[in-house]
């Protein structure tokens, strides 16, 4: 069994993933538009996902979830909906623009910008303002448009412990090296079983890695015991 694999079932006997608790997936199964999904995961930057699911469904609600229904509703409008995802006046600002240009260069459809291929489409996500590789590759993996690990910043604290990538390693670096460790169909669940563990068990501070189901295969963890007193 690869390391990967050995990862993942540990974790699945842990967490079950609850699409609540991920914007992302959320909107998805939802509504299976990923223009929604790519505000949700705009609106999900630097803050959690409940307050950004919370901010999706006031601006659904108040202004609407198309291109033109945003740009109708203008910034004013939408920075109200919004304000409970923190840093609203810039996520408006993103959202605006990202509509702007679904509208005017796609025809209105997202769709005509997430067709080709996947590097191609990944650097057109990219071009949006207030969308960098890790956006572009939660709607990509969200959609199953392409098999990869976005890396937030449980997955990147988690696979550092793990010894999985060097410390302080870019967001490239760790997307491939997680690319090699986990099989192309499973990527997704990793991510969100990284997350998961970061969440509850792996924290910032204090993780909890006496109860933690992976403590064999973590680094950390074998160093922090040999720096205890016998
Ligand atoms: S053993 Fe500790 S540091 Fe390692 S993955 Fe588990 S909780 Fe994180």
């Amino acid at each position: 069994m690869t390391i990967g694999d050995e990862i993942l079932q540990r974790l699945s006997t842990q967490y079950r993933i609850q699409a609540e608790e991920y914007v992302s997936l959320y909107t998805h199964l939802q509504s299976r538009d990923p223009f929604q999904v790519l505000v949700a995961t705009i609106l999900s930057q630097n803050t959690t996902d409940k307050a950004a699911l919370n901010a999706l469904k006031t601006l659904e609600r108040d202004v609407g979830l198309t291109p033109r229904a945003i740009l109708e509703a203008g910034r004013r409008r939408v920075e109200k909906a919004i304000r409970m995802a923190g840093m609203y006046r810039s996520k408006a600002r993103f959202i605006l623009e990202v509509s702007r240009i679904v509208v005017e260069k796609y025809g209105g459809d997202i769709w005509n910008m997430l067709r080709g291929d996947v590097e191609d489409v990944r650097m057109r996500l990219m071009a949006l303002p207030g969308v960098g590789g890790k956006t572009a590759d939660v709607l990509l993996a969200t959609l199953g448009i392409a098999h990869t690990v976005p890396v937030d910043t449980h997955v990147r604290r988690v696979s550092t412990r793990l010894g999985l990538v060097e410390e302080g390693a870019s967001y490239e670096a760790i997307r491939k090296r997680l690319e090699e460790v986990f099989r192309a169909d499973s990527r997704h669940l990793a991510h969100l079983l990284l997350i998961a563990h970061g969440r509850r068990v792996c924290r910032a501070r204090r993780p909890l890695c006496g109860n933690c189901v992976i403590n064999s295969l973590c680094k950390y963890y074998q160093k922090s015991k040999k720096r205890l007193p016998a």
